[in-house]
């Protein structure tokens, strides 16, 4: 079993839309973190036609939350892999408390511990706006919004170029409206879980995209230096140089 002592867990939480998977993105680059969308993996594996996405693809076109045991499943699974060493945002992972619980067994069995929950706070009336505005690269998969991040040239991807782009299934308004009560049920009660260990950081997403990246690194890059003991460590480490521009 692989020593992750040294590498940063942190977690995104916040409703569907609060903008986890955007800055989950700019975290991965800018900090060298490999983002773990459970969301994703699930889309994976139901495109893959796994037995887990067979079986997750129902409860997700309605909104509805997929079951711990395949959810814990699939993140285990991708936490072996190799690049997670570097350190892991997690994005819409955990969802419940018993996600929360297996995941502090699962870090434990490495040395290591969830560093810091950090939560999105948006208002829900925003969420239904800005999930049914956005849309992905269907080349490169970088996000864009009808209203608030347009391509420079228009139906084109700044990024690859490409200029075929997809939405998802469960971008609608009615399957947002469930996927917010999922989160208010099931997933907002992680907000006290993490404040009681006391790992618990609080964002107001609400404002203006750029501002929020930068709230949030303020907020990350002690606790990334910190858990990487990145001054005591060689300074020609590929880590320590990317800190170092930062
Ligand atoms: P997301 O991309 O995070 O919005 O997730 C899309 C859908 O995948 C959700 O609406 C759920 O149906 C499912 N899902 C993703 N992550 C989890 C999780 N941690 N627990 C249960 N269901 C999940």
């Amino acid at each position: 079993m692989r020593d992750y002592s040294n590498v940063p867990v942190l977690i995104l939480l916040g409703p569907p839309g609060a903008g986890k998977g955007t800055q989950a993105k700019v975290l991965e680059d800018q900090f060298g973190l490999v983002q773990l969308s459970t969301g994703d993996l699930l889309r994976q594996a139901v495109a893959a036609g796994t037995p887990a996405g067979k079986a997750a693809k129902s409860v997700m076109d309605s909104g509805g939350l997929v079951s711990d045991e395949i959810v814990i499943n699939i993140l285990r699974d991708r936490l072996a892999d190799p690049d997670c060493a570097a350190g892991v945002i997690l994005d819409g992972f955990p969802r419940t408390i018993p996600q929360a619980e297996a995941l502090s067994e699962l870090l434990a069995s490495y040395g290591s511990q969830v560093h810091a929950a950090i939560s999105l706070e948006v208002q829900d009336d925003a969420m239904v706006e800005r999930i049914s505005g956005r849309h992905t690269c269907d080349g490169c998969g970088e996000g864009y919004h009808e209203t608030f991040k347009r391509p420079v040239v228009d139906g084109t991807c700044d990024k690859c170029g490409g200029q075929k782009f997809r939405r998802r299934a469960d971008d609608n308004p009615e399957t947002v409206r469930r996927r917010l009560v999922a989160y208010h049920n099931e997933t907002a009660p992680l907000i006290a879980f993490y404040e009681k260990s006391g790992t618990l950081e609080a964002l107001d997403a609400m404002g203006d995209i750029a501002a929020i990246t930068e709230a949030l690194r303020q907020i990350v890059r002690p606790i990334v230096v910190d858990v990487r003991g990145v001054h005591a460590a060689s300074k020609n480490s590929k880590t320590a140089q990317m800190e170092e521009t930062q």
